[in-house]
C-alpha cells in the first residue's frame, strides 16, 4: 500500500471504531475528541507497528503480558496443531483434555511449595472471582459460614468484574457502579512514598501491615475469610512494599487463622527476575491467582492455584463445586500455555531477568532520580515505577493529581513509546526478551519525554 491508501485505511478503521465499538477503561467521548485510537496491526519482539507504518517501543508488553515478546511462530504453530487435533473440548462432567492436564501438572511443579491445584479460567478477573468463591466454600466445609469478609488494599487492582472490581480498591473504578459488594473491606496501602510520611520504609511497612491487624479485630476474626494482595502493586502504579511488609501481613493472617491470597497476575512468569514473586517475598499463599504471562497473552487464559491445606478440605469434604466456564481449561490456550512456559525455561528468560536484564533496566532508570520531576524510582526485574513529584525534598504532589503522568504519556507516544501513567507515576514492564540496546532506547525516549513534560508543566 502507498501512503495515502495507508492513511486513508486508518480513517476508516478509526470511524467505524469510533461509531460500533466501546473500548475497556475508555472515556468514549474524550476518544473521539481526540481524533480515535492509534491502530496497532503488527509486531515483532517489543516493537509494535502501527497502521501507518511507525515503529514502536513497547515498554509496558501490551498490558504486562506479553512476556516472551511478539511474533513468536512456534506458539502460533502450537495453537494450529491442537486446533486441528482437538480444539475444544470441555472440562465438566468426569471428562479431561490432554494440555489442562499436562499444564495443571507444570505448574504445580513451577509455584511455590504446596500450591499444587489449579484451577483454570479465562482472565485474571475470571481466576479471582473463582477464588472467592472457593474462600467461601471453605469457610462454609469448615463449619465457620460467618467467616466471609475479605479484606484488600486501597488502590490494589485484581480485575474488572463486580467481583473482582470489589476485591480491587481503585476509587475510579468503585465509582462506575457502587461498588464495592457488599463483604469487601479495604486497609491502607504500602505506598511509603506518598503515604509514608516522617516513618523510615521499614517502620511503614509494619505500620502498613499491622491495619490489617486492627481491621480484622474490628471486624472479629470469626467474621474475616481472607486477606488478598498483589507482592508488588502493578496497576496502582508498581508500589514495591518495604521488606517488613510481607513477613508482617502473613504473622497475621496465620494468627487470625485468615487465608492469604497472593495475586501474581502481573508478577508471575519471570516479570520480577523471579518465577514468582512469592518465591522472592517468601510468601506461603493459600491461594494464587495467575494470568497474563502465562500465555504470554498469545490466548486467554488464567489459573487459580490452590495450595495443598485448602484443596484438601474442599477435594475431600466436598460435593460439588457448582462453578466453572465453559473455556474452563481450553485445550489450545493450555496448549500455548504449556509452549511459553517451555519457552522461558529454554531461554532462560527468568534468570535473564534476574542477573542481567533486570539489574540493568533498574540501574539506567536510576539515572533519571536526577531528573528535576522525578522523585523516586522503583521495581524489581522488568517492572518499574517512575514517580514523578513537584517537589523532591518534601515528596509533594502535583496541584492537579494525573496532569504530571498525562503529559508525560502524550510526550512518550510522541516519541513512539509505550509507556503508561497511573496518577503521576510512569509505569514500565516490557517484555522479558528485551536487549540492552533496547533498554537503553527506551531510557532514552523516556527521559526525553520526562524533558517534554517538564517543559509542558514549566508552561502552565
Ligand atoms: C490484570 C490483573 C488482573 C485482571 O486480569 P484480567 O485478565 O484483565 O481479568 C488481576 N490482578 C492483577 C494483579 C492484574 O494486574
Amino acid at each position: 500500500m502507498n501512503i495515502s491508501s495507508t492513511h486513508n485505511a486508518t480513517m476508516a478503521w478509526r470511524k467505524a471504531d469510533l461509531d460500533h465499538h466501546l473500548h475497556p477503561f475508555t472515556d468514549q467521548r474524550g476518544l473521539a475528541e481526540t481524533g480515535g485510537s492509534r491502530i496497532i496491526t503488527k509486531a515483532q519482539g517489543v516493537w509494535l507497528i502501527d497502521s501507518e507504518g511507525e515503529r514502536i517501543l513497547d515498554g509496558m508488553a501490551g498490558l504486562w503480558c506479553v512476556n516472551v515478546g511478539y511474533g513468536r511462530e512456534d506458539l502460533a504453530r502450537t495453537a494450529y496443531e491442537q486446533m486441528v487435533e482437538l480444539p475444544y473440548y470441555n472440562t465438566f462432567f468426569k471428562t479431561a483434555t490432554p494440555p489442562p492436564i499436562e499444564l495443571s501438572e507444570k505448574l504445580a511443579s513451577l509455584t511455590p511449595a504446596g500450591l499444587n491445584h489449579t484451577f483454570f479460567a479465562n482472565s485474571g478477573s475470571e481466576a479471582n472471582d473463582s477464588i472467592v468463591r472457593m474462600i467461601r466454600r471453605y469457610w462454609n466445609l469448615k463449619g465457620q459460614p460467618e467467616k466471609k469478609t475479605i479484606i484488600s488494599r486501597t488502590n490494589a487492582y485484581h480485575g474488572s468484574t463486580a467481583v473482582s472490581a470489589s476485591l480491587g480498591g481503585m476509587k475510579y473504578m468503585h465509582e462506575v457502579d457502587d461498588l464495592p459488594l457488599p463483604g469487601f473491606e479495604h486497609i491502607q496501602q504500602p505506598y511509603w512514598y506518598r503515604e509514608g510520611g516522617d516513618l523510615s520504609p521499614e517502620d511503614f511497612g509494619l505500620a502498613a501491615a499491622r491495619a490489617l491487624e486492627e481491621r480484622i479485630e474490628e471486624l472479629g476474626a470469626h467474621k474475616v475469610a481472607a486477606f488478598i494482595g498483589e507482592p508488588i502493586q502493578g496497576a496502582g502504579g508498581v508500589i514495591v512494599p518495604p521488606a517488613t511488609y510481607w513477613p508482617e501481613i502473613q504473622r497475621i493472617c496465620r494468627k487470625h487463622d485468615v487465608l492469604l491470597v497472593a495475586d501474581e497476575v502481573i508478577c508471575g512468569f519471570g516479570r520480577t527476575g523471579h518465577w514468582f514473586a512469592s518465591d522472592y517475598f517468601e510468601i506461603d499463599a493459600d491461594f494464587m491467582p495467575v494470568a497474563k504471562g502465562l500465555t504470554s497473552g498469545y490466548l486467554p487464559l488464567s489459573a487459580a492455584m490452590v495450595h495443598d491445606r485448602v484443596a484438601e478440605v474442599l477435594r475431600e469434604q466436598g460435593g460439588e463445586f457448582a462453578h466453572g466456564f465453559t473455556y474452563s481449561g481450553h485445550p489450545v490456550s493450555c496448549a500455548v500455555g504449556l509452549k511459553n512456559i517451555q519457552i522461558i525455561e529454554q531461554e532462560g528468560l527468568v534468570e535473564k531477568v534476574r542477573d542481567e536484564t533486570g539489574p540493568y533496566l533498574q540501574g539506567r532508570l536510576a539515572e533519571l532520580n536526577d531528573h528535576p520531576i522525578v522523585g523516586e524510582v522503583r521495581g524489581m526485574g522488568l517492572v518499574a515505577g517512575i514517580q514523578l513529584t513537584a517537589d523532591k525534598a518534601t515528596r509533594a504532589a502535583f496541584e492537579k493529581e494525573g496532569e504530571a503522568g498525562g503529559l508525560c504519556r502524550d510526550a512518550c507516544m510522541k516519541n513512539n513509546l509505550v509507556a503508561r501513567p497511573v496518577g503521576d507515576s510512569m509505569v514500565l514492564s516490557p517484555p522479558l526478551i528485551i536487549s540492552k540496546a533496547e533498554i537503553d532506547e527506551l531510557v532514552k525516549r523516556l527521559s526525553a519525554s520526562l524533558d517534554d513534560a517538564a517543559a509542558a508543566l514549566a508552561r502552565k
